[in-house]
C-alpha cells in the first residue's frame, strides 16, 4: 500500500508554518481519537497516520528531508505506533486541554485532593492594627469512623483498565481510566450509613485563624489542610480566609495611612486651639496653631496601620476643616459684619500662594 503524502493527511500546504500543522494535527487527533470512535478501525488508522504525519512535519530537520526525499527520506524514522499509549506518551503535550480524564491525565493513579473551603472574616481597624486571632466555625468533609478501602477490583489499584483489541497490525491497546473506582485505584469497602459513596460525613469543626496585622479588604488567607479531606487517603483541601474590612466610624484607611477630618471653629484657627483626635485605640491631643488655613493636614507619623511585611506603620493625616454653621442669629451676623471689615481679614492675594493647596501639609510629631 502507497504512503499518503503527510502534508495532505494533516490536510495542509507545503508552505505550511509549525503552528499550522500543530493546529491541522490536533484537529485530525480529536476527530479519530479511538475514545470518540471506539471499535471504529478506520479512524484508529487515521489516527495513527496523522501522528506519524506530524512527528515529521513538526520536526525541521526530518521536514527538510520529507521534502527533499520524499517518504524514503525519513524512512524509520516516523511511524510505527502499534500502541496508542505510545502516540499519547510522545505527544501528550498536544492533547492538553482536551478534557483531562480520558489520557494524559489517566496515565497511573490519580491522587485525590480535597476540595478547598472559603470563608468570610469581618475585621474592624482594630483587628487589623493589631492582628488578631479569630475563632471561626466550619463544616468540613471528613472521612467517616470506621470507614475502610480496599484496592479496586476493577483494575487492581492501578486507576486504569487498558482495553486490547485485534488489529491487522497486532494488538492495540489503549489506557483509560478505571470506571469503577474512577482512577482512585481503591473502593469503600466498609463505611457506616450516614456516610456518603466516597465514605466521607460532614463534620462541624472549631478553628483557631491567626490574622496578621496590617491585612485589607479582599485579600485571601489560607491555612493549608484545613478544607475538605479528600477519600481514598487523598490530600485535603485547604480552607480560604477572604478579609472583610468592617469600615470605622471616623477614620478612613488608604493603604497603610489613615485620614480623619477633623472640624473646628473659625475662632479655633484663628486663635489657636489643642484638641482631640481618635487613633486606632485610644486618643491623641494636636494642637491647631494660630493662623491655621482651611484644608491644612497634619501628619501623626507612625500612627496609621503597620505594614504587612512587619516594619513600619503608615500615618494618621488630620485635615483640618473649618465648621460653618448653616445660619446665623441677628447678633452673630453683626460681629461677622464687623469682623469682615478689619482689614486683617481682608485675603491677601500675595501671601495666598504660601498657604494655598500646595502647601498645606505640615508634619506634626505626636508625643
Ligand atoms: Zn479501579
Amino acid at each position: 500500500m502507497a504512503k499518503r503524502d503527510y502534508y495532505e493527511i494533516l490536510g495542509v500546504g507545503k508552505n505550511a508554518t509549525a503552528e499550522e500543522i500543530k493546529k491541522a494535527y490536533r484537529k485530525m487527533a480529536m476527530q479519530h481519537h479511538p475514545d470518540r470512535n471506539p471499535g471504529d478501525k478506520a479512524a484508529e488508522e487515521k489516527f495513527k497516520e496523522a501522528a506519524e504525519a506530524y512527528e515529521v512535519l513538526s520536526d525541521q530537520d526530518k521536514r527538510a528531508r520529507y521534502d527533499r526525499f520524499g517518504h524514503e527520506g525519513v524512512q524509520g524514522q516516523a511511524g510505527g505506533y502499534g500502541n496508542m499509549d505510545d502516540i499519547f506518551e510522545h505527544f501528550g503535550d498536544i492533547f492538553g486541554g482536551f478534557g483531562g480524564g480520558g489520557f494524559g491525565g489517566s496515565r497511573g493513579r490519580s491522587v485525590v485532593k480535597g476540595t478547598n473551603l472559603r470563608i468570610r472574616v469581618k475585621l474592624t481597624l482594630q483587628d487589623i492594627a493589631e492582628g488578631v486571632t479569630k475563632k471561626v466555625k466550619i463544616t468540613r468533609q471528613v472521612p467517616a469512623a470506621g470507614v475502610s478501602y480496599k484496592t479496586c477490583p476493577t483494575c487492581k489499584g492501578s486507576g486504569q483498565t487498558v482495553k486490547v483489541m485485534n488489529t491487522i497490525l497486532g494488538q492495540m491497546q489503549s489506557a483509560t481510566t478505571c470506571a469503577t473506582c474512577r482512577g482512585m485505584g481503591k473502593s469503600v469497602d466498609k463505611k457506616p450509613a450516614n456516610a456518603d459513596a466516597n465514605g466521607m460525613v460532614n463534620q462541624e469543626e472549631v478553628l483557631d485563624i491567626q490574622i496578621p496585622a496590617g491585612v485589607q479588604q479582599g485579600m485571601e488567607l489560607s491555612m493549608r489542610g484545613k478544607g475538605n479531606a479528600a477519600p481514598f487517603d487523598g490530600v485535603p483541601g485547604d480552607l480560604i480566609i477572604l478579609v472583610e474590612e468592617v469600615e470605622h466610624e471616623v477614620l478612613r484607611r488608604e493603604g497603610e495611612h489613615l485620614h480623619y477630618d477633623l472640624f473646628v471653629s473659625f475662632s479655633d484657627v484663628v486663635l489657636g486651639t489643642s484638641c482631640e483626635v481618635p487613633l486606632v485605640s485610644g486618643k491623641a491631643k494636636i494642637k491647631i496653631e494660630a493662623g491655621t488655613f482651611a484644608g491644612t493636614t497634619l501628619k501623626l507619623r507612625g500612627k496609621g496601620l503597620p505594614s504587612l511585611r512587619g516594619y513600619g506603620h503608615g500615618d494618621l493625616l488630620v485635615h483640618v476643616n473649618i465648621w460653618v454653621p448653616k445660619q446665623t442669629s441677628k447678633e452673630e451676623k453683626d460681629m461677622l459684619e464687623k469682623l469682615a471689615k478689619s482689614p486683617n481679614f481682608v485675603p491677601d492675594s500675595k501671601g495666598s500662594k504660601d498657604k494655598g493647596f500646595f502647601s498645606k501639609m505640615k508634619a506634626f510629631f505626636s508625643e
